[in-house]
């Protein structure tokens, strides 16, 4: 059997991977600016996670949802406690789609209704409900077009009240995301998402926020959406939330109930899945990565701004989207194979996506930096 050809590749066979950096069987060292599209968060192979995965697995590794599982409890707890949400319920689920569909099913249960707003550019997954509340017709098949989702360009206030206005009766939810990742990390605006709780609020809908990719620090605090005051009725997590263990969660508001049996899944919250999600937060407290996502955020993108050829530089933290006056393809190909240094792509070819661990350091942002520096030079050569 062949593997079913869905993704394009490079050429590069990662065999070990330590921090912020991977090795390939010939034992050529790589950089990773990409985090594996933003999942390692902690760093690859920390000890810590190891230990703890490790010892896990000796005792006990899965058992179903039908049995008393205290580590979840604890995970919630210090969930709770780390992201200012000490009040909420936790859902464990297994990825970020299936975080989004359950927070849209709950939204739906809740209020009794079907329609959904989001927005132009959203990307939340690729289960039904998930990718029909994603703005990109190419990866929704016919089974999952629906006349239930309005999307709204996003920071359009007058086009989002309008919206509101036509559709506010029949809304379950508004969804958005920390910083909208695939879309080219373009942030909603503090006073727009003040807006958007507000209309939320007024016509009974409920506010998600997509939190997969932003969430856990990444943006340099634990969510994104709290450099405003907005609190949403539920918040969306995975990625970052296992550093490679596949565990997503759903954050819900105490006043949203669910009956037994309305959401279930068989691998959520599994032993293992809890052990990779505890030891992260662990790490993010001990090592204080949130504060390190800040500081070495702000020297990136300070360093970017300077750079001929970068348009824009737009993002926070460490999710950071750096706008080229070219299609970035070739720039993240050399610097991939000529400088070992892996960055990621978004569904603007222009704007390459940097997402790296979070506990990078200086010495990785000035590698990259003197790379990019001669890969952009060599291009503006070629250009001219
Ligand atoms: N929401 C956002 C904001 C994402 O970036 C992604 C993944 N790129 C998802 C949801 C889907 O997550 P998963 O691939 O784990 O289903």
């Amino acid at each position: 059997m062949n593997l079913f050809d869905v993704y394009p590749l490079f050429d590069i066979t990662p065999v070990k991977a330590q921090g912020a950096y991977l090795w390939d069987e010939h034992g050529r060292r790589y950089l990773d600016l990409y985090g594996g599209h933003a999942v390692i968060s902690i760093g690859h192979s920390h000890p810590h996670y190891i230990k703890r995965m490790a010892r896990q697995l000796y005792n006990i590794g899965f058992y179903s949802n039908s049995v008393q599982m205290p580590l979840q409890q604890e995970l919630a707890e210090k969930l709770g406690r780390l992201s200012g949400y000490e009040d909420y319920n936790l859902f464990l689920c297994s990825s970020g789609a299936e975080a989004n569909e359950n927070a849209l099913k709950l939204a739906s249960f809740h209020t009794g209704r079907r329609k959904v707003l989001a927005f132009k550019g959203a990307f939340h997954g690729r289960t039904s409900a998930a990718v029909a509340v994603t703005d990109n017709p190419a990866i929704q098949a016919p089974i999952n077009e629906t006349e239930n989702v309005v999307f709204v360009p996003l920071n359009d206030t007058e086009a989002f009240n309008y919206a509101l206005e036509v559709h506010g009766p029949e809304l379950a939810a508004v969804i958005v995301e920390g910083i909208q990742g695939v879309g080219g990390v373009r942030a909603p605006e503090g006073a727009f998402l003040k807006e958007v709780a507000a209309g939320c609020e007024r016509v009974g809908a409920l506010l998600i926020l997509d939190e997969v990719q932003t969430g856990y620090g990444r943006t340099g605090k634990f969510f994104a959406h709290q450099y405003t005051d907005v609190k949403p009725d539920l918040i969306t997590v995975a990625k970052g939330m296992g550093n490679g263990f596949p565990v997503a969660g759903v954050l819900i508001n105490p006043g949203i109930k669910a009956k037994h049996g309305m959401l279930g899944t068989t691998f959520g919250g599994n032993y293992l899945a809890c052990v990779a999600a505890l030891a992260v937060l662990e790490v993010i407290e001990e090592e204080k990565l949130l504060d390190n996502a800040q500081r070495i955020g702000k020297r990136l993108i300070e360093a970017l701004r300077q750079f001929p050829g970068v348009r824009e530089v737009r993002g926070e933290g460490l999710m950071i989207g750096v706008d080229l006056e070219e299609p970035c393809a070739p720039i993240r190909k050399q610097l991939l194979t000529e400088y070992g240094i892996f960055t990621g792509s978004s569904s603007d070819k222009n704007t390459l996506r940097l997402l790296p661990p979070l506990c990078i350091g200086a010495r990785e942002v000035d590698t990259f930096l003197s790379a990019f520096e001669s890969v952009l030079h060599t291009s503006t050569i070629q250009a001219n």
